[in-house]
């Protein structure tokens, strides 16, 4: 048997391909049936990226890479917005003029025999051309998320900057109240309603109805209190000093002021739906040394 040529990669065995191909067909349906094309999936009340990956059986970055107008943030989902789900974990390309199988796959740190062995691709190993705006799943393919985070902001003498970050960012925040390192729930629910910690979402998102009290998770001094910009809403920033900071997003009220010292457990606002959120709830972040952790880690 001949070997044939594909554009950009080794020539490969069709009979080998072939193989690979039934393989992973029946690997798949020897469980349940196999899901080869993309769906339709439009966004109902209490739906989270998160919620809707576990339901389509396939990682939540999968549905951020292949929606573009969420803008790598889960939170930008709203009621009635058709998402596309794609069949597997990968990535859902549109193939570009000039594109190859190779610089596709080297692009999505993917294999160029998984994009060929995916049975939805169709791609015909006699005359392997891809139409450009032709969908290809890339199976296990991964890119990195370009969503805008606020960044960790440190106590100290020099103020940051509100023009960037939002007017809630405070001027200067020094001294103050440090963390004892042990963390309490920062609403009444202790449990969450939507999106979980994971890559797309580095965050809890708590069960908390507009207007529930909103608590210091450890104690700490304020070092962002009101508006911030890229989706946070009404945002709240405690630093631990010990290397630990916390964030308290969505806000419908803030309490608590720049540079104040606030004790564990402390009322620092209320609840809401401000920013890109998609009902009342509150987005936790958890960050040591600059990082973000999974608040899990560290709630009792
Ligand atoms: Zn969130």
């Amino acid at each position: 048997m001949a070997g044939i040529s594909l554009p950009g990669f080794a020539p490969l065995s069709v009979i080998d391909a072939v193989i690979r191909q039934t393989n992973a067909h029946t690997e798949a349906t020897s469980t349940e049936e196999l899901v080869i094309e993309a769906r339709e999936h439009v966004v109902s009340k209490g739906d989270s990226i998160f919620g809707i990956a576990q339901d389509y059986k396939i990682s939540p970055e999968t549905i951020l890479w292949a929606n573009d107008q969420l803008d790598d943030n889960p939170d930008m989902i709203s009621l009635g917005v058709k998402l596309t789900i794609p069949p597997t974990t990968g990535i859902y390309y549109k193939w570009q003029e000039g594109d190859t199988l190779q610089s596709v796959a080297d692009r999505y740190h993917a294999k160029v025999d998984d994009i060929v062995a995916w049975p939805g691709n169709k791609i015909d190993l006699s005359d392997p051309k891809i139409e450009t705006g032709t969908y290809i799943m890339i199976p296990d393919g991964w890119r990195e998320f370009v969503q805008w985070v606020v960044p960790t902001i440190p106590r100290g003498p020099a103020g940051v900057l509100k023009t960037t970050l939002g007017p809630g960012a405070c001027d200067t925040n020094e001294g103050g109240y440090g963390g004892s390192g042990w963390f309490v729930w920062p609403a009444d629910n202790h449990f969450i309603s939507g999106n979980d910690y994971w890559s797309g979402h580095l965050a809890i998102d708590i069960a908390a109805g507009e207007g529930a009290n909103i608590y210091a998770a450890d104690s700490g001094v304020v070092v962002f209190a009101g508006w911030s910009y890229g989706g946070y809403g009404n945002m709240v920033m405690i630093d631990h000093a010990n290397g630990y900071q916390t964030v308290y997003a969505h806000l419908s009220r803030i309490v608590a002021t720049c540079g104040q010292s606030v004790a564990s457990g402390q009322r620092i606002g209320f609840s809401g739906n401000t920013g890109n959120s998609f009902g009342a709830h509150l987005h936790f972040e958890v960050r040591y040394l600059g990082g973000w952790i999974s608040p899990w880690t560290v709630l009792p």
